[in-house]
Parts: C-alpha cells; sequence; structure tokens
C-alpha cells in the first residue's frame, strides 16, 4: 500500500487530509483522532508555520549546542519581556508582584528574577485568571484552549496565542529530531497514540502528524504502521506494554524512534521496549502548562529544553531534590512564571557535558511521580492510560462541573472518585459524570467493580503540592 502525498495541497487551498490517506483498510477508520479543536487548521495557518520552521529551524537547532553564557543572555531578555508583560496584562500578576514590592522593569538580573513569589495551578485556578484572559481575548485574538487536569487532579484550561501554538509545533519538531539524532524530512510521518489529535495534521501538507486512540488493538496498531510506515512514534508507555506483548519489531515497518509522553516509566521498562521493538525508546517529561520540559537523549540523559522553559529547583533538600518551578518562555498570553507544578527533582550539578553534544543542563534524578495503579483482581492492574482516557473525556470536561477530582480505591470491589464540583448548586449527576462511573467498571476485565462519586468541598493540600491522581488504600489489596 502506498499512500498518495499532496505536499502542495497549499495551492487549492486545502488542508491535506492526513486521516483520510492514513485510513489504509476497513478496521482503522473508527479509532483515528480527528482534529475537533474550537480553531480550526486553516492552509494559511499551516503555511504560517511551515514558513516560520523553514526559516527559524536552523537557530532552533543551533541553540542545543550553545554556549551556556550565551543562552544566558538570550534567556534573561526573555524572562525581562515576559515578566514586564505579564505586569502590564495579567493582574493577577500585577497585584502579586506589587505586593511583593516589584515594579516593571525591577527584574535586571537572574537573581532579581529569582525573587520573584512563585505561583501554582491552584492559584491560578483560585484567582480565575483563565476565566479573565478568555473574557479580555475573545474575538481580539485567536485563543488556542486545552484542557488538563495533569497529574494533580486538578482541571484547568490553558489559553495559548497563535504565537505560543507555532513555537510549540516547532520546538516539538525540533525534539523528535534531538531524539532521532537526524533532520526530520518532510515527508516523515509522526504517528501518536493518544487522547487527542494534534492542532496541525500537516504544515502545509508537509510533516505529516497522525493521532489514533490509545483503545486500538494492537494487531490492528501493527497492521497499520506497516501500512503508514510513519518514521516516528509518540506513546504513552502503558500502550507500549501492550504492544510489545505481540513480540513484533517496528524497524522493519521503517520506524526509527518511539518517543514517550504523559506517564512515568523507568529507564529499564523503556530499554525493554527498546529491544523488543528493535528502535530507540525514549522519553519526553513535559505538561500541557510548560509543553516540553525536558527530552531523554540518546546518551539516556534527561536534558532540560532550556529555550522553551526556565527551570529553578527551589528549595533543595540535602540531597539536591527540590519542587521543580519553571517558567515558559513560549506563553505570553498566559503567562507561567515561576510555577510549581508539584513535580520534585535533582538537576545534575557536576557540570559534565553529554556525549549528545547538547549544552542543555540536565536532570539527574526524579521523584515521586509515579502513580498508583488501580487493582484488577488480586494479580493484575488496569492499564493507567486507559484510566487517564477515560478521565481526559469526562471528569476534565467542563461540563462535568468537575473543578478537580482523585481516584481512590478503597476496597476490591469499590472505586471512589472524590470530586470538588464547579458549581456546587448544580450537583455531580450529568451525563459526563455517568459516562465516567459507566466506564470505569468496563475497565476490570477480572473484578466485578462498583463506582461511588463523593462530592467534597476541599482536597488536602500536602507539603510537596503533589497528590495523587490514583490512589490504592491498603484496604483494597485485600
Ligand atoms: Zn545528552
Amino acid at each position: 500500500m502506498t499512500l498518495s502525498s499532496s505536499p502542495r495541497a497549499f495551492d487549492h487551498a486545502v488542508v491535506r487530509d492526513v486521516e483520510a490517506e492514513a485510513t489504509t483498510n476497513a478496521r482503522i477508520g473508527p479509532y483515528l483522532r480527528r482534529n475537533d479543536r474550537a480553531v480550526r487548521e486553516t492552509p494559511q495557518a499551516q503555511l504560517r508555520l511551515l514558513r516560520r520552521w523553514e526559516r527559524d529551524r536552523d537557530r532552533l537547532r543551533s541553540r542545543v549546542r550553545a554556549d551556556p553564557e550565551q543562552l544566558a543572555d538570550w534567556r534573561l531578555e526573555r524572562l525581562r519581556a515576559l515578566v514586564d508583560s505579564a505586569y502590564a496584562t495579567v493582574p493577577f500578576y500585577r497585584d502579586l508582584y506589587r505586593a511583593a514590592g516589584f515594579e516593571p522593569g525591577a527584574v535586571v538580573t537572574m537573581a532579581d528574577f529569582e525573587q520573584l513569589p512563585t505561583v501554582s495551578k491552584k492559584t491560578l485556578v483560585d484567582a480565575g485568571v483563565g476565566d479573565r484572559l478568555r473574557a479580555e481575548h475573545e474575538g481580539i485574538r485567536t485563543l488556542h484552549t486545552a484542557r488538563t487536569s495533569g497529574s494533580s487532579g486538578l482541571n484547568m484550561t490553558v489559553y495559548q496565542d497563535n504565537a505560543s501554538v507555532d513555537f510549540r509545533v516547532m520546538v516539538n519538531l525540533r525534539h523528535c529530531e534531538l531524539l532521532l539524532g537526524s533532520e526530520m524530512r518532510p515527508e516523515d510521518w509522526r504517528y501518536s497514540i493518544y487522547f487527542a489529535a494534534e492542532r496541525f495534521s500537516s504544515l502545509a501538507g508537509s510533516y505529516p502528524f497522525l493521532t489514533i486512540s490509545q483503545d486500538t488493538p494492537t494487531d490492528l496498531v501493527l497492521r497499520h504502521l506497516s501500512e503508514v510506515r510513519p518514521r516516528v512514534v509518540l506513546s504513552f508507555p502503558s500502550y507500549l506494554q501492550r504492544l510489545a506483548a505481540e513480540g513484533v519489531a517496528l524497524d522493519r515497518f521503517g520506524v526509527e524512534l518511539i518517543s514517550t509522553n504523559s506517564e512515568r516509566s523507568t529507564v529499564q521498562e523503556r530499554r525493554h521496549y527498546s529491544e523488543v521493538f528493535g528502535v530507540p525508546v525514549l522519553d519526553e517529561y513535559s505538561s500541557e502548562e510548560m509543553t516540553l520540559i525536558a527530552y531523554e537523549c540518546p546518551q539516556r540523559r534527561y536534558h532540560l529544553v532550556e529555550d522553551n522553559s526556565y527551570v529553578e529547583v527551589a528549595r533543595p533538600d540535602d540531597q539536591g531534590f527540590g519542587p521543580l518551578v519553571s517558567t515558559s518562555l513560549g506563553n505570553f498570553l498566559m503567562p507561567f512564571i515561576r510555577y510549581d507544578q508539584g513535580d520534585v527533582v535533582r538537576l545534575d550539578t557536576t557540570g559534565a557535558r553529554c556525549g549528545c553534544g547538547s549544552t542543555f543542563r540536565m536532570i539527574d534524578a526524579f521523584r515521586g511521580r509515579e502513580d498508583e495503579a488501580l487493582l484488577d483482581g488480586p494479580n493484575r492492574t488496569v492499564p493507567s492510560d486507559a484510566v487517564l482516557g477515560l478521565c481526559d473525556s469526562t471528569l476534565v470536561v467542563v461540563d462535568s462541573n468537575v473543578q478537580q477530582y482523585q481516584i481512590v480505591q478503597t476496597a476490591p470491589d469499590l472505586v471512589t472518585v472524590l470530586v470538588r464540583l464547579i458549581d456546587p448548586a448544580r450537583g455531580s449527576d450529568n451525563p459526563r459524570v455517568r459516562e465516567f462511573t459507566d466506564g470505569m467498571p468496563k475497565l476490570f476485565r477480572h473484578q466485578r467493580m462498583r463506582v461511588e462519586v463523593v462530592e467534597v468541598d476541599e482536597f488536602p493540600t500536602f507539603v510537596s503540592g503533589k497528590r495523587r491522581l490514583v490512589n490504592v488504600e491498603p484496604g483494597a489489596r485485600a
């Protein structure tokens, strides 16, 4: 099967129909994720992105190997501009910085910047930053939205403008190049196994990007990979676990790289998958707020993506571990400045250069990001991508009236979902929540499961700021 390619689709002012091209057999259709975002991709937007990529890619590529001092100068300029912009355009930051004694222009050095107060998802949500931003900018500029609970279970909508989205797309393309160790070619497909389609299915026909559901049967994915022949596969680690059980190498289908995302996995797991699939399996560390934070290079070290976000480790303990506080350098519309997202890491402070050639600093170790897996009978667990997928289409959606949630397995046959509601008066009995309570038992194959919803006013705040999305109580292990 060959795929017809129409890289000059823009000439006819239509978007290349990547999904139609990738419908290579009768079974795959229902599993293709189509872009249903409020902001549609247009030929003009795709062409804009392609032109930006073609113009800026060499600069982006060289930044990875830049002299750290030059990079620091560039970053300081960017941080100053970001802080002043936030002060001018976002009342939340203006009030916060004013209270801390900062005036516009007060950030002169990095030391000044590091005196600014930190923020968290909770402080941004409680202050209604997103709602206000939407009200002020709707109709004035293109607002791209993504709603996420991340690993904290607290829902938030992240807003981006075109400039921010364009930067993100370019950083993601370079990301593939860094993991591949070579340049992406316009004809190379990226193939993602995920909840939602990418914003752009191609750049004016080049760099096609396809997304399929994590519910796709593994035998069908193998067949589809042999037909589409993507160069890069992006996947949840838990999907790779199922795919690896098929014992089929992927290099024979033209795959050169698998990049994992969204869940933690160990280096031992990724090495194992690399052996099974016959291609490198490397990780990315990212969040909806920051986009890419770090990538695992071919030498299996985690480099910070230093031109995409600026990372600090606040208040490190005697072993060097502390909360990761990061600042997005790409999003000026909804700024995340000194944002504590609840992860605890240790940076490599040896000053050693990595053999891959990148001069970006490295994360030495992560602590405690692992979520627990729901127990399906005494010896089995529910795949975490299935749980995350169900949440993403139900409790994360605004219609669910859920602001924050946590899934607790309290007994072998009982899952309790704790929810804090956006509007308590409307309650939790609605179609989205029912989709969740109906869908959850179907994820269990060996255990008959009951699901109860409990409304709570507040979730406890932990010192680390971190709470497990899925919690298995000792009583569930009976
Ligand atoms: Zn490296």
